[in-house]
């Protein structure tokens, strides 16, 4: 059977990619430039796949033109494009015309070639953002970020909205959904283009974040997230579902103390102390870049990965090995020195 996997040059995507052809899946990816579409190419390559099936077409989230083309003969779609940009932009709203309307324009094409099922890559922030002060710390796959509140990133109100978006094109069709809500993905990258999830590492790595906030993020590795979204598209049962996909969560200070124990060489330029809560609450009231931080501060906040593990057979890797295959990978690619 032929694969869409949108947005093959992502740090996911390859790896989904990777998965499929591994299984004997025909992948047709989707980039923006040629030249994407060859540097992807050649990662998959360079990482032992056998690319003889694997298939490479433009499109871009924002155009009607090429999607139909791409859509053609595909059983299945693996959307996993959307702008996942380093820096927030302000406006809230800015990210949603990229991230839902792609998602639009996936799935509408996908339902007019008689796709079967369709997997989205959604996030856990399209679970327990704008929730703050909530009484139930735990959030399974029956929470849908709050997009209204004014602590919410607008990445993450592109995702939930995109979210969304994609359940209500499917009601009352014959195309299945699926979808996954990975937290902060870490493990291995597969090439010199590191993408967003990479930058915290590296900046740890380089000595620029001698002082962090006591923030706390789920960590999954993207291998993991690579076979969940195999396990999603094959899976009779995941049909119509959503999985949280996380190891387990950890503050960045603990991030840092597995990279030191990882590699002890880099220990002096990790970060050594923790910014007070007080201080990010107080700039929280003067910037909204710094409220939608401070929502990473909750260190009560569970994530309810019971749907993942039996619904998927998912059996994560430690946050920390993937934060170590992370840095081995920057330190290998050169990335990081
Ligand atoms: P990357 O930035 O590596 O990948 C994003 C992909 O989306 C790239 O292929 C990018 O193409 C593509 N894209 C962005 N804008 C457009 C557009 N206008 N038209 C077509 N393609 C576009 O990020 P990740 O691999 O980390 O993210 C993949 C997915 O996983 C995203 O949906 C993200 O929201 C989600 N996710 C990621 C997490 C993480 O920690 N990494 C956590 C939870 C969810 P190009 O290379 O041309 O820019």
């Amino acid at each position: 059977p032929l694969v869409l996997v949108t947005g093959l040059s992502g740090f996911v995507a390859k790896h989904v990619a990777r998965e499929l052809l591994a299984r004997g899946y025909a992948v047709r990816g989707t980039v923006r430039s040629v030249t994407k579409g060859d540097e992807a190419r050649a990662a998959l390559s360079a990482a032992g796949c056998e690319t003889g099936r694997l298939e490479i077409v433009q499109a871009d989230l924002t155009d009607d033109r090429g999607w139909g083309e791409a859509l053609a003969g595909c059983r299945f779609v693996q959307h996993t494009a959307s702008p996942f940009p380093a820096s927030q932009p302000r406006d809230k709203f800015a990210l949603v015309p990229v991230a839902k309307g792609g998602t639009l324009r996936v799935a509408e094409a996908a339902k007019a070639a008689g796709v079967e099922r369709l997997v989205l890559t959604s996030s856990v922030v399209a679970v327990y953002h704008g929730h703050d002060g909530r009484a139930d710390p735990r959030f399974t796959e029956a929470d849908f970020s709050n997009v209204e509140s004014p602590r919410i990133s607008s990445y993450a109100v592109s995702k939930t909205l995109a979210e969304r978006a994609a359940w209500e094109t499917v009601e009352g069709t014959g195309m299945e959904l699926a979808v996954l809500n990975p937290s902060l993905v870490l493990g291995p990258l597969m090439d010199r283009d590191p993408g967003t999830s990479a930058d915290l590492v590296a900046m740890m790595m380089r000595g620029r974040l001698p002082l962090v906030p006591a923030a706390r993020f789920g960590v999954v590795d993207v291998r993991d997230v690579a076979q969940a979204h195999v396990a999603a598209m094959e899976r009779p049962e995941a049909a119509g579902r959503r999985f949280i996909l996380t190891a387990g969560q950890r503050t960045l200070r603990e991030i840092a103390d597995a990279l030191g124990n990882a590699f002890p060489e880099f220990r002096p330029r990790l970060p050594r102390a923790t910014v007070p809560n007080a201080l990010i609450e107080f700039a929280a009231k003067v910037s909204r870049r710094a409220g939608t931080l401070a929502s990473e501060l909750d260190q009560r906040r569970t994530l309810d990965t019971t749907a993942a593990r039996e619904g998927l057979g998912m059996d994560f890797r430690s946050p920390e090995e993937a934060i170590r295959a992370m840095a081995e990978s920057l330190l290998r690619l050169g990335l990081v020195r």
